[in-house]
Order: C-alpha cells, then sequence, then structure tokens
C-alpha cells in the first residue's frame, strides 16, 4: 500500500479493524456490476482495512488517524448503491458505519436516528406510534437511512412526497468533518442538503433527523392491462388524484413480468401491469379510476416482515435485479421524463426503441408537479450504443442521470453537484480524504 497502515493500526488500538485481504476486497464492492462500464472499470479496486467504530466517538478516532496520515477515507454502509459511491477509488480506510444504530428520539412527525440504521428497522420502531418514513429506495430491507441520504434520490413514497432533495424531506444531519481535528458538525434544513447524494465526500453523516408520514395500511395491488400506455394513463390518474393515498404508482411493461419469479402468477402472460400500494381506505376510489380498463390480478396487505418478498421489490430498481437474476445481458439506465408534455414523451421513447430499451415507469412528485422518472432495461450492446440511447434521451427532453460513470457531477446533470457542495467539501475535507474520485470538480480544483 502507498500509505502507512502499520501506524494507522497503531492509532487506531481498541477498535475493531478488518484487513483479510479477501473480506477487504468484497466489501468494496457495491452493486455497480449492474453496468457493464463499471463492471469492468472498478473490477480491482479494493481499500487496504476496515474500520468498524462501535461510537461517533470512533468514527472521531478514525476520521483524526486518516487526516493527519493523509489516507483516504470512505464510508460504506449496506453497499447496496449502484454507480460503485462505495467503492474506495484510492484504497485506505472503508469505514463500515453499520454499528451506529438506534432512535435517539421520535416525536409526532419526525425521528432522530443514528445514520447506520436500517430503514426496515427504523420504520418499524416508529409504526408503533402511527408514523414510518416519508419514502425509501426499494431497497429498504438492507440500506440504511444514511446510505439513503447519501447515496440515494428517491422511492416508495415519492409520488406523494417527492425526492429526497425536496425542501423538508431531510431536517438535520449530524457529521464529522474529515479533519486533525474533526469537527461535529450539526447541519439544519437547507444546510442539511450539503450532504444528500454527495456520495459520502461531505463529512461523515453520524447522525440523521428525518420527517415521518403516517403509517397507513397499505394493500398492494396489482392490475393487468392488455396495452402499456392504458397502465400509464391510469397509473398517471391515480398519481395526479390528490385524494387518494397512495406510495407507489408504478407501471411496468411486457414482457418484463415474464421475470417476476413468484410475482408471476399474478401477472398474465403477455400483458403489462401496474403495481400500486394504495391506502385501504383509498380502495374504492382507486379502483373507480381504473375502472374497467384493466384487471385486477392481485390485492393484499402490504407485508415486508423475514421470509416474504415486499411488493416494491419488483419495482425501482429492484425491476432491472428481477430480471438479471436469469439474464446477464441487460443493463439500465435512469430518465426524469418533462412533466408538462409525459404521456406524449413516454410513448415517443417507446416507439423510438422498440425491443431495445423496455419500459417500466415510477410516477414521482418533482417540484410540486406529478411526473415519471424511470430505470428502464436496456438490451445492452455496446458503449457507444449506450452513449447514443442516453444522448438520443436527452434531444428529445428526458433528462438521464447516468448510472454507467462513477463521478456524481457526471452521473447527475439535473441533480446538484453544486458549488455549495464543493465550498462546503473544501471546509469539511479539506485534504481531500473523503471518497476520492467521486467528487470530481473537487479533485480538478486541487489539480489546478
Ligand atoms: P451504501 O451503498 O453503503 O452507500 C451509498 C453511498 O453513501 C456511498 O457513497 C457511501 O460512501 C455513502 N454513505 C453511506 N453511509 C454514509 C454515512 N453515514 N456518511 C456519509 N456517507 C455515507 N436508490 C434509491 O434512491 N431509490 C431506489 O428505489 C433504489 N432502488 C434500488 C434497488 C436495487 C436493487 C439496488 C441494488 C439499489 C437501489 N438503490 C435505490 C440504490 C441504493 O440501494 C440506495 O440508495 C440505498 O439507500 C443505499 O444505502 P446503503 O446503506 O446500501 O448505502
Amino acid at each position: 500500500s502507498r500509505y502507512d497502515i502499520a501506524g494507522l493500526k497503531a492509532d487506531l488500538d481498541g477498535i475493531q479493524l478488518i484487513d483479510e485481504p479477501q473480506v477487504v476486497r468484497k466489501r468494496s464492492r457495491d452493486f455497480f456490476w449492474y453496468s457493464p462500464i463499471l463492471n469492468t472499470e472498478l473490477a480491482d479496486k479494493s481499500a487496504d482495512i476496515i474500520a468498524c467504530p462501535r461510537d461517533e466517538a470512533e468514527v472521531v478516532r478514525v476520521a483524526a488517524a486518516c487526516a493527519r496520515r493523509r489516507i483516504p477515507l470512505t464510508v460504506r454502509a449496506a453497499g447496496t448503491g449502484n454507480y460503485g459511491q462505495a467503492v474506495p477509488l484510492e484504497g485506505g480506510v472503508l469505514l463500515d458505519i453499520t454499528a451506529l444504530t438506534g432512535i435517539e428520539w421520535q416525536k409526532p412527525g419526525s425521528v432522530r436516528v443514528a445514520a447506520g440504521a436500517r430503514l426496515l428497522d427504523i420504520d418499524m420502531a416508529t409504526r408503533a406510534s402511527g408514523f414510518e418514513l416519508r419514502m425509501h429506495p426499494s431497497t429498504k430491507r438492507s440500506a440504511t437511512i444514511g446510505g439513503f441520504v447519501a447515496g440515494g434520490s428517491g422511492g416508495v413514497g415519492s409520488v406523494t412526497y417527492g425526492g429526497l432533495r425536496e425542501p423538508g424531506n431531510i431536517l438535520a444531519a449530524r457529521i464529522v468533518t474529515l479533519e486533525e481535528e474533526p469537527r461535529i458538525l450539526e447541519l439544519r434544513d437547507d444546510a442539511a442538503q450539503k450532504v444528500n447524494r454527495s456520495y459520502g465526500t461531505t463529512g461523515i453523516i453520524t447522525a440523521l433527523e428525518m420527517p415521518l408520514a403516517p403509517a397507513w395500511p397499505w394493500i398492494d395491488v396489482i392490475v393487468a392491462f392488455d396495452d402499456y400506455m392504458d397502465a400509464f394513463q391510469a397509473g398517471y390518474e391515480v398519481a395526479l388524484a390528490d385524494g387518494i393515498v397512495k406510495k407507489l404508482v408504478t407501471p411496468i411493461s411486457a414482457p418484463i413480468p415474464s421475470y417476476f419469479g413468484a410475482l408471476k402468477q399474478h401477472c398474465p402472460e403477455g400483458k403489462s401491469i401496474l403495481i400500486c400500494m394504495i391506502a385501504e381506505a383509498s380502495l374504492g376510489p382507486f379502483k373507480a379510476i381504473i375502472g374497467n380498463r384493466g384487471t385486477t390480478t392481485y390485492e393484499a396487505p402490504s407485508e415486508e416482515g423475514p421470509g416474504t418478498v415486499p411488493l416494491y421489490e419488483y419495482t425501482w430498481n429492484h425491476t432491472t435485479l428481477q430480471w438479471l437474476k436469469s439474464d446477464r445481458s441487460i443493463t439500465y439506465l435512469q430518465c426524469l421524463f418533462p412533466h408538462d408534455r409525459l404521456v406524449e414523451s413516454a410513448a415517443e421513447m417507446i416507439a423510438r426503441f422498440p425491443d431495445e430499451v423496455l419500459a417500466h415507469h415510477e410516477f414521482i412528485r418533482f417540484g410540486g408537479r406529478v411526473t415519471a422518472s424511470a430505470l428502464p432495461i436496456l438490451r445492452y450492446s455496446t458503449p457507444e450504443r449506450l452513449n447514443e440511447v442516453i444522448a438520443l434521451h436527452e434531444d428529445a427532453g428526458v433528462m438521464i442521470a447516468n448510472p454507467h460513470v462513477v463521478s456524481l457531477e457526471a452521473g447527475s446533470r439535473h441533480k446538484r453537484a453544486d458549488a455549495d457542495q464543493l465550498g462546503f467539501k473544501r471546509e469539511v475535507d479539506p485534504y481531500g480524504l473523503l471518497n476520492p474520485g467521486k467528487m470530481a470538480s473537487f479533485t480538478a480544483s486541487q489539480a489546478k
């Protein structure tokens, strides 16, 4: 290693460390293998050592030691990110944050938790008093709240509350800086957005304060349609109906459901489907909107306990995973459709890439408007064709967050890698040690 790992070990005496190369290599990976491009690019990246702090005081010790010895530090939580966010590009320390769990306090409408807490555990605890997180990724059963805030964007619940970037969806974050004398900062309201989707480059999050939503009794529903655009239109109407309480509205085109394993029995051959999570009290009005356009094939209370596969594990980026289980030749895109000509734009993309880009959409609110994001399945041929398909989407007004690149700026043209995050990074990580290589604008400014 190019770093003084022996010296670091001495500094961290008493903190659990793992340096077995096989374990370190394995834990230095995430779900980047979804991308054939990242799969080649990141194959041989690995940390030198894993540090497993038990509490914030130990996080501070690890941060101080890394700063003094100029050793890179990459935070890893559950490692379910898709773009190598948790892969240490420059080696160094992988900081496993998953021992920092537990709820600090809960009030009606908000909760304060340690950053390594699993999303499912948080919901199970808050539901006892009738609340739940406003949104979660489809990886809820394994992912952590810190990983979601630092690496994710939104998911189940975003049809009602928008994404994490919407004001009010992250109330506060507590971070440890990467300095020789690490500081602990509390970021509130707007300032909390400085750690949202910055891939752990703007401080080590140790605690988060998140807003809660009412925990409705959710009903999982599948409706089958002959034509995909009918499923899309019906879903759009449900998403627009403010009086219908919902958490998930996901149209999925044939033949994708034929890859749905256990769920296949509820997905008639050749049909497109609409997957929804609807509050029990809203089921009647929901069915009235669907009318006789489609046939309900499944309806049951949502379940996510041990031994069950929740319905949402067929939506968002789990749709890709379900297909990858039996066929590794595909990959995916990440799209945001224009709200002002949504149906036209969705139909246009389907017509333009028949059999190459397979549609499934996620209705969401974005900036106060109902629109659709999508993680369509792409039958992969070459990197050149992939880039061409991306460019053709952008030319047609569909925004792409490219999931085949490692830096946050390259991946999110419509998101922020803004001056605010860059300026903040200089304050909290003056030596550029936090997840180096992920914030390209910072790397470029260092080179000057
Ligand atoms: P990790 O993957 O471990 O980390 C993610 C990033 O956050 C890394 O850059 C890491 O360095 C950083 N990080 C983690 N913890 C901290 C911390 N405490 N302090 C500072 N930085 C930290 N994402 C969505 O937004 N919505 C979805 O619906 C969704 N669906 C998915 C479906 C599948 C099948 C897969 C594989 C991924 C999906 N994702 C989705 C991506 C990912 O699962 C989520 O973003 C998840 O919340 C990441 O949490 P994690 O604990 O696994 O984080």
